[in-house]
């Protein structure tokens, strides 16, 4: 068994598209990134990567490489699966808690827990999302970021 963990934020902004988990929300803000800005994927990503000591998402996926501009991160997730299995390792399973003043997330979870797992070709259940406001503390808490931690097992 190997454990690792990720962490990413993004500032939000007015009129760009939120995408968390593959699934787009309805939003008046939406994340400012090189790529898609998915920083729900980007977490879960960077937990893969950390459990198999393969480095980073920004190491794999330099967001100065013109090739990464607007991807989708569902693809940086693809890659670094196939990473992971090259070593023979397997996902166990993942679990992320997202952090988001608004709007609120609990209607979409289940649709990124199912984007998630086709992603990583494994069962929903082995697929855990949370979401939590901060409070209305901070940066976070006045809308003006998201962010996520995870942890992934891999065997
Ligand atoms: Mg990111």
């Amino acid at each position: 068994m190997r454990i690792g963990t990720g962490y990413d934020i993004h500032r939000l902004e007015k009129g760009k598209p939120l995408l968390l988990g593959g699934v787009k929300i309805p939003s008046e803000k939406g994340a400012v990134g090189h790529s898609d800005g998915d920083t729900l994927l980007h977490a879960i990503t960077d937990a893969i990567l950390g459990a198999a000591a393969l480095g980073d998402i920004g190491q794999h996926f330099p967001d100065t490489d013109p090739k990464n501009k607007g991807k989708e991160s569902q693809y940086f997730l693809k890659e670094v699966l196939k990473l992971v299995q090259a070593k023979g390792l397997a996902v166990e399973n993942v679990d992320a808690t997202i952090i988001l003043q608004a709007p609120k997330l609990a209607e979409y979870i289940p649709a990124m827990r199912r984007q998630i797992a086709a992603c990583l070709g494994i069962d929903v259940e082995k697929v855990s999302v949370k979401a939590k406001t901060n409070e209305r503390l901070d940066s976070l808490g006045n809308t003006e970021g998201v962010a996520v931690h995870a942890i992934c097992l891999l065997k």
